[in-house]
């Protein structure tokens, strides 16, 4: 379970930065009322995390006018404090540089052998090496991010050999979930109740964020990797017509290679080659079938809402109709808002900077005040 927003349950200066986050750039009496802190509690807090260098004076916004002293805001400040995010996925590991807004500001990506454990040294030193190239920036926390039973990867000890490698604080976070906090603090407004997000790649699963109006937990993350199709594919298990391996990307990719009509063995060739008739309906079929077990999840879950997430929903415009058609012929429960989210191929990155930022946003002074610059800034 990941807390997105703990609300008036966090600490003062948890309470303060969260509005600031998601307010950008703030006055301290927004605030207080946007907490129920009074101004001068607020007050207090902003001076420390301004201190500790997580928040920044805006002197070129400075609110004129009213009674009393002129009004300096603040946002969070973007350039002295980096988190690492680690992105372990099936064939490639991608490590990267996040600031306090959560932005990524360096990544790169490596390949991975397949059946293997990462190298976390490896990983470890490609962070270094991107500190190396961001001068100036201190590390406060590390995120890991993976789908760790999807690849049988042990969480606790790789999350373990980071902490040991860079002796910083490290969270670890399911892909999926990882995903959908993600999705969630870019739009966070507007958002009560339950929100189903079903994530479809090379991956499929789905996770629900729960809004309980002071605080936001996305929980009950589960898998659809064996989720009964009615495809004839032949999956892993042994079994016929598991979902990820009917609609996988891998499986959408070596449908589409026995056509001949592929000029590489990629999804973005599949996508490219919809207009090819045999291509067409291949991803028409998959269509279909994620269409159809978003439904039947939505059926058994009875969110408020249903957001597509993941590249096999939005990866290839011209059959997003056919996924919206077959969800709602399929699901009993009738009409309710049903959307897309488009992540780029950064997704991994986000993804991991985003959990590397939960320990910073859940204590702030905290871990800053145990804040050690660790050998692999001063490289
Ligand atoms: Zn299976």
């Amino acid at each position: 379970m990941i807390t997105v927003t703990r609300g008036r349950f966090g600490s003062t200066a948890a309470q303060v930065l969260e509005q600031v986050r998601a307010g950008g750039v703030l006055h301290r009496d927004e605030i207080a009322s946007r907490t129920s802190l009074s101004v001068a509690t607020v007050g207090r807090a902003v001076g420390q995390l301004i201190e500790a260098g997580i928040l920044r004076q805006r002197p070129d916004r400075t609110r004129l006018g009213g009674v009393g002293r002129p009004g300096v805001p603040v946002e969070v400040d973007p350039d002295r404090f980096v988190t690492i995010g680690v992105h372990v996925g099936r064939r490639i590991a991608t490590v990267a540089l996040g600031d306090l807004t959560g932005k990524v500001v360096a990544h790169e990506t490596r390949e991975r052998r397949t059946g293997e454990g990462p190298d976390v040294a490896e990983l470890s030193r490609s962070a270094a090496g991107l500190l190396g190239r961001t001068p100036g920036r201190v590390p406060v926390s590390v995120g890991l991010v993976a789908p760790f039973r999807e690849l049988d990867l042990d969480r606790e000890r790789l999350g373990a050999e980071l902490h040991d490698l860079t002796g910083l604080v490290v969270a670890t976070a399911d892909h999926i979930a990882a995903v959908v906090a993600s999705e969630f603090l870019h739009r966070r407004h507007g958002t009560p109740g339950v929100t189903l997000y079903v994530y479809a790649r090379d991956t499929v699963g789905f996770a629900v964020a729960v809004d309980k109006g002071v605080q936001t937990e996305v929980s009950r993350v589960g898998s659809l990797t064996h989720f009964p199709t009615r495809a004839t594919v032949v999956c892993s298990c042994g079994r016929t017509g598991c979902l990820e391996a009917a609609a996988g990307d891998a499986a959408m990719v070596a449908a589409a290679a026995e056509t001949g009509l592929l000029t590489e063995p990629t999804i973005d060739a599949v996508y490219a080659a919809v207009g090819e008739p045999a291509i067409g309906a291949l991803l028409r079929a998959r269509a279909q079938a994620l269409g159809e077990v978003a439904a039947a999840v939505r059926d058994m879950v009875a969110p408020d809402r249903v957001v597509l997430v993941g590249q096999a929903f939005t990866g290839c415009g011209a059959v997003l109709d056919d996924i919206t058609q077959a969800f709602h012929d399929a699901t009993a429960l009738g009409d309710l808002p049903l959307s897309f989210t488009r992540f780029g191929a950064g997704i991994q990155a986000i993804a991991a900077c985003t959990i590397a930022l939960g320990p910073v946003y859940d204590d702030p002074l905290a871990i800053f005040a145990t804040t050690t610059v660790p050998p692999a800034a001063t490289q």
